[in-house]
């Protein structure tokens, strides 16, 4: 069965359009079902109906006219249900309602299953039979599986059917599509698309009506991919295996003008340009290797397509629609990238950033948190978006629900530069009141603190309250390197913070890499990283580094009583024991050498990230082994809830409102205050408006923060009052889920006239 299901799913993924594929999956599956039809419904929301869109067995001219809603027939019910139905004798069934147009009363078995993708019913697939019969288990479980193989194609199609203007549209769908909010804020703006990689898999078929430039395209490009193949197998000409070269002759045999080269230029001569004549022909290529019965053959299907992604860049580099460069940068970017990193950011001019998207990633991925603390708008995680057609579009994005809208339309346009211009007026508003202090309107003072090193010192800059650090990012310096820092360079940047603000706290955070913050030169590949390798686990198997980084530190702080050492991702007790004393062995070398040249070096206060759900259960031992805690919300809530905080398909369950996340955050200020201990927050959630109120209603008095939020946060305290905010813990303890939580702290926050803070964007 399932050689038969992924044989139909690639030959109906090499059709171009979502319309003749569907028709093609029609005919593929009546024909190898042997069933007398089979037909395919997709969903119109907003008409709330199931339209026909393909059928092999119905009437054709039924296609697009019959609209069946949801409350209505066996399809409708299918799709209400969100359920397989299997009936033998359908006109028997109550909900069965006869349309004409499609010409069935002929048929009397009936077989239907909804086509899901995220939670949403994008369709129904049903068959259908003469006779009277139940349709066989394996056959039911056959369109069950082919429905869940479908679901993301047609996702991904109906994504395309928006972005692309030359493509035909499902139905008349809004041009938006859905991410999840990564960073608070609108921005409209460009789409500059940086780092795009050409696959073929990702390319949108086009046509062209100049057929001649295309086939230049095409054979240039072949020119230099087979200048690169060739160079590639001289240089490695002596050590090439036996099965190695037979690739190399493939790859030749590929290029050779009669070979692929004369499949292209055909689908060239039928109007399509080169670029997707290419992935039509290969496409189909690859489904025939794939489909061989011999592994080996089914090998070179990836071969195939490897070589097929050489020549399809140098396509477009001969067209000259490959990576943008900066010239082409205009003065109001919205970023987009597969996967934004720390480096982008940190390269790209920032006067020109006024949003980002990522693809890839989550609310509280490392980029997201990048995005926030340079105040930037930004939109994660949007799945099948194919970079080529959004790239130059100008779109809107809301940071606040996750919304991106391509190429608005005048009326939509003007309503967003409206909400731009009040969030601006808001910034201004809190910006003039930066000097005062963080005092709630019953006299209690906030530390507020900044978290800093994500944005490569950008922070700092922005820090004009000159706020001591709650949570330097060490890693950071260490990620926009080639190699590992030495000793020296960590020494130069850390005694810059330190001797910075000489009087405020610093708190610098011992390397804390692995995770989604890789370092290229120290490649770590597990299954999963948020479990594995990470933090102090790797720093304590790999002592060489933390031992150096913490003699930076401490030969950084000579003279000098800011420095605050903090300790990530710490599970066990043995881990602290481990670390304090390589840190105490450093700290007597390195005093010792202070000493000889008549120099001073107190001992660092040290503390432990309270990040791991298991050490919440050991406080009190941790607290005589160390100075302070420092709570990390953002992984605590992610091992918490077992939510990934980079996988945007879970974001909906990713929630540090979670009720549980807040009962562990009240225990651990209970019993920190208990043990006389300070504790911080210095995760993501300090920095939130109806976080912030939460924690200082559990008793939380510092909290560190992005600079952006730093100026926010102390304009909610000044209004609200702590004996108000003791009085709503009860209710947010005993919520039943995140939503509730948020809903009563939004609601404070409106009431205190603060709602502009928290409000959905457009
Ligand atoms: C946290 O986990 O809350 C935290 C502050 O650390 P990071 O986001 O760098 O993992
Ligand atoms: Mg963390």
């Amino acid at each position: 069965m399932l050689t038969t299901l992924k044989r139909i799913v690639q030959e109906v993924n090499q059709i171009p359009g979502l319309e003749p594929s569907l028709d093609r999956l029609a005919t593929l599956v009546r024909e190898t079902m042997e069933v007398d039809s089979c037909s395919i419904y997709l969903a119109d929301y907003r008409n709330q109906a199931l339209v026909l869109k393909a059928t092999d067995g119905l009437e054709k001219n039924a296609i697009n006219k019959v609209r069946i809603n949801f409350n209505e027939g066996l399809i409708g019910l299918v799709g209400q249900r969100e359920e397989p139905l299997n009936i033998e004798n359908a006109p028997l069934h109550p909900r069965y309602k006869n349309y004409p147009e499609v010409n069935e009363e002929a048929f009397f078995a009936f077989i239907g299953t909804p086509i899901i993708h995220q939670r949403k019913v994008l369709g129904v697939i049903s068959m259908q039979q003469k006779s009277i019969r139940r349709f066989s288990e394996d056959e039911e479980a056959f369109l069950v599986t082919l429905a869940t193989q479908i679901g993301l194609e047609i996702a991904n199609a109906e994504i395309r059917g928006v972005l692309d203007v030359n493509s035909e549209r499902a139905f008349d769908a809004p041009k938006s599509i859905n991410g999840v909010p990564g960073s608070p804020g609108l921005a409209l703006g460009q789409a500059f698309v940086i780092n795009m990689k050409h696959e073929l898999s990702q390319l949108v078929v086009r046509k062209t009506t100049n057929q001649k430039k295309e086939i230049e395209h095409y054979r240039k490009a072949v020119e230099i991919t087979r200048g690169q193949v060739d160079s590639l197998s001289d240089n490695l000409a002596d050590s090439l295996p036996e099965d190695i070269k037979a690739i190399f002759q493939l790859y030749h045999h590929l290029l050779d003008a009669n070979s692929l080269g004369r499949e292209v230029e055909q689908k060239i001569r039928e109007n399509w340009d080169a670029a997707s004549s290419l992935k039509l022909v290969v496409d189909n290529y690859a489904a025939r290797f794939a489909a061989m019965e011999d592994p080996y053959m089914q090998e070179r299907a990836i071969d195939i397509i490897d070589l097929s992604n050489r020549i399809l860049h140098n396509i477009m580099e001969a067209s000259g629609s490959s990576t943008n460069t900066d010239q082409d940068l205009p003065d109001n970017v919205i970023l987009v990238a597969r996967e934004v990193s720390a480096s982008m950011l940190a390269e790209f001019p920032v006067e020109k950033l006024k949003g980002i998207v990522s693809i890839q990633g989550s609310n509280n991925s490392h980029a997201a948190i990048l995005a926030r603390a340079m105040g930037v708008p930004a939109v994660m995680g949007l799945g099948g978006v194919p970079l080529s057609l959004v790239n130059h579009q100008e779109l809107f994005i809301d940071g606040y629900s996750g919304q991106v809208v391509l190429a608005p339309e005048l009326q939509a346009r003007a309503v967003f530069l409206q909400l731009i211009a009040e969030e601006e007026a808001l910034s201004k508003r809190i910006e003039s009141e930066a000097e005062q202090p963080a005092k709630t309107q019953d006299g209690c003072h906030m530390t507020l603190l900044v978290n800093a090193g994500l944005s490569a010192g950008l922070e700092m800059e922005q820090n004009k309250q000159g706020a001591g650090v709650g949570l330097y990012r060490t890693e950071i310096p260490f990620m926009l390197r080639e190699r590992f820092p030495s000793e020296q360079e960590q020494y130069e940047l850390y005694h810059s913070l330190l001797s910075a603000h000489p009087n405020k706290e610093m708190t610098m955070r011992t390397l804390d890499v692995g995770g989604d913050k890789p370092l290229s030169y120290f490649p770590i590949s597990e299954d999963n990283p948020f479990l594995g390798w990470r933090g102090i686990r790797l720093t304590l198997d790999q002592p060489d580094i933390f031992l150096v980084q913490v003699r930076a530190m401490l030969r950084a702080s000579i003279g000098l009583t800011n420095l605050h050492i903090l300790l990530p991702m710490i599970s066990t007790i043995n881990e602290v024991d481990e670390a304090n004393r390589l840190i105490n062995q450093v700290f007597h070398e390195v005093r010792a050498e202070a000493l000889k040249n008549q120099q001073t070096l107190v001992k660092p206060s040290i503390g432990v990230m309270l990040e791991v759900p298991a050490v919440i259960f050991q406080l009190e031992r941790l607290a005589e082994k160390v100075d302070f805690f420092s709570v990390g919300t953002n992984d605590l809530t992610q091992y918490l809830l077992a939510v990934d905080r980079n996988n945007s398909r879970v974001a909906g369950l990713y929630s540090s409102y979670h009720p549980s996340v807040l009962i562990a955050l009240s225990h651990i200020i209970r019993i920190s205050n208990r043990c006389n201990i300070p504790v911080t927050v210095c995760g993501e959630l300090a920095g939130e408006p109806s976080g912030a109120l939460i924690l200082m209603a559990m008793g939380y008095r510092k909290l560190s923060m992005n600079a952006h939020s730093l100026r926010k946060i102390s304009w909610v305290i000044r209004n609200v009052s702590i004996a108000e905010l003791e009085s709503l813990l009860a209710d947010v303890l005993s919520c039943d889920g995140p939503s509730d939580v948020k809903h009563i702290a939004d609601k404070y926050l409106e009431l205190k006239g603060l709602g502009g803070l928290v409000r959905a964007g457009s």
